[in-house]
């Protein structure tokens, strides 16, 4: 059982897969759904986090991205995961520690559909063919299997706003499944 009143979903995937539009969507459509609005959602995009935390040793020209001083962001987050509600968005998912976490979903794209994403991002070559390789390799995938319990991890796919629609009502209903989940357990304890 959690101590969380509400989960903290991490929302994963190789870059361009969809993870800021879903977890943009996911927290406005739980600040509206009935049973999650009472909880104050928040949208933790780690990327911008670690910028207005000065949570990095510099910019990296080669790969156009922060290298990330991963104890400092560490330190930061663990002052605001332990409220729940958070959805964390974020290309990496092994950095975390397992308790804050109650959710990892996931998110794959077709690599050829990701290329093209990725190139509109206007991303240097070595940076798309990096991240393809990335997808078709599925390591962020096993990276999630390899950090979290079996049961935690979902993998949706994001080819089509149909597709992402579905991923977010599907995502209500794991939330309110989990706070009916803890409810039980508070009224057993
Ligand atoms: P990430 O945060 O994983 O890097 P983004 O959310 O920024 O990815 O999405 C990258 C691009 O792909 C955006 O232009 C977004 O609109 C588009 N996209 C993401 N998921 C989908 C989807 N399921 N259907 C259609 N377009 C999508």
């Amino acid at each position: 059982m959690s101590t969380r009143g509400w989960p903290n979903i991490l929302i994963t995937g190789t870059p361009g897969t969809g993870k800021t539009t879903h977890a943009a969507q996911l927290v406005e459509a739980l600040q509206q759904h009935a049973e999650t609005s009472s909880a104050p959602w928040q949208h933790l995009n780690v990327g911008d986090f670690v910028k207005e935390k000065g949570c990095h040793s510099g910019w990296n020209e080669e790969w156009q991205s922060w290298d990330v001083d991963e104890d400092k962001l560490l330190d930061e987050l663990e002052l605001v995961q332990g409220a729940g509600a958070k959805v964390l968005d974020w290309h990496t998912c092994d950095l975390f520690p397992e308790r804050w976490i109650d959710l990892v979903v996931v998110l794959r794209c077709d690599h050829s559909q990701l290329w093209n994403r990725l190139e509109k991002r206007g991303y240097k070559l070595n940076k798309i063919q990096e991240n393809n390789d990335a997808e078709i390799m599925e390591v962020v995938l096993n990276d999630a299997r390899e950090s979290y319990a079996e049961e935690i991890v979902v993998v949706l796919q994001s080819e089509t706003p149909d597709q992402m629609e579905e991923n977010v009502g599907r995502i209500i209903q794991w939330v309110t499944a989990w706070r009916e989940n803890n409810a039980d357990d508070e009224d057993e304890a």
